[in-house]
């Protein structure tokens, strides 16, 4: 049974595990993301790596990591805004070259979103538009089983879509973009803008300079009928529907994977995001469209990254 390693690399924690063809894990780890930049962090996936090692037949290696990523070479193209240092790292073949296995490298995104097809919420189905709520806004296009990337790799992007012109600034420095709109942080700092304009909170006193809740917290306050948060959770789901229609729209796909940690929103989000998404798709879509929470939960990007490896592996010896 041929076994991959696979790797997520966050911007706080790089989770790693060792998977089978099938996407299973057979165990799985984390540790903190290495502060001393590009160095740092091979060194601690080289460790990793050959830690697995000790107790398993490696056949390859698969890396997925925040940031732009050219897929044919391996290496994290352009800044990479929360990793320091590892923008132009060439994570393939620096990682081949100390373990000398092959490695495949991906954006994370597209390793969650191949991994959830596979192995999770989208098991059955080969057409998916998946997006990942987090920091910022993942996304990405399985078409066929296969990752959808577009002519130069950079295909997929849909957090960086249009949904207000000159709107809100985005953290890739244009403005109106779906992630400014619809991440996690976008979320708390709405609803910390309501708190400060006087809407009933019970972040009303928080806000002045504590910790941000998270996306959960959020939720949570709603659920107790916090005016704040349920009008932030309201005007994020509207924004984020109007963004998924456009998307349906130009794909019609069979299945909308949402992951992060807003998939764990719970039904009553769903709910009232099928009504957003119904409301603005083309009326022939409306009867068809599906939008579930992922499954896999934080292990989907190192199962993705390791079936991306078992996948080229198996190219080449096809
Ligand atoms: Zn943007």
């Amino acid at each position: 049974m041929s076994l991959f390693v696979g790797i997520d690399v966050g911007g706080t924690a790089i989770k790693h595990g060792v998977v089978t063809v099938a996407g299973d894990v057979l165990e799985d780890a984390s540790l903190p993301t290495p502060r001393g930049g590009r160095d740092a962090i091979l060194t601690a996936l080289d460790l990793l790596v050959k830690a697995h090692g000790e107790r398993h037949d490696i056949a390859g290696i698969g890396v997925g990591t925040a940031g732009a990523v050219d897929y044919a070479t391996g290496t994290v193209r352009g800044h990479s805004p929360n990793i320091a240092g590892w923008e132009d790292t060439p994570v393939a073949a620096e990682l081949s070259r100390r373990t000398s296995l092959p490695v495949t490298v991906d954006n994370d995104a597209n390793c969650m979103a191949l991994a959830e097809t596979r192995a999770g919420a989208g098991r059955g189905s080969s057409f998916v538009f998946f997006l990942t709520l987090g920091t910022g806004v993942g996304s990405a296009v399985v078409y066929r089983g296969k990752l959808m990337r577009g002519a130069h790799s950079m295909g997929g992007e849909w957090g960086h879509a249009t949904i207000v012109h000159e709107g809100r600034p985005c953290a890739c420095g244009q403005r109106g973009h779906l992630e400014a709109y619809a991440s996690a942080t976008a979320l708390t700092q709405r609803m910390l803008a309501l708190v400060a304009e006087g809407v009933p909170s019970l972040y009303a006193k928080e806000a002045a300079g504590a910790e941000l809740p998270g996306s959960r917290e959020v939720f949570a306050a709603a659920a107790e009928g916090d005016k704040a948060a349920g009008r932030a959770i309201a005007e994020t789901t509207a924004y984020l529907g109007t963004g998924i229609a456009s998307a349906v729209n130009l794909l019609d796909p069979e299945l909308v994977v949402i992951g992060g940690g807003m998939a764990a929103a719970g039904e009553t989000f769903f709910a009232a995001l099928r009504r957003e998404v119904q409301a603005r798709v083309h009326a022939g879509a409306a009867d068809y469209v599906r939008i579930v929470p992922a499954a896999l939960g934080n292990r989907a990007g190192l199962i993705g990254a390791a079936l991306l490896c078992a996948e080229r592996a198996q190219e080449q010896t096809a």
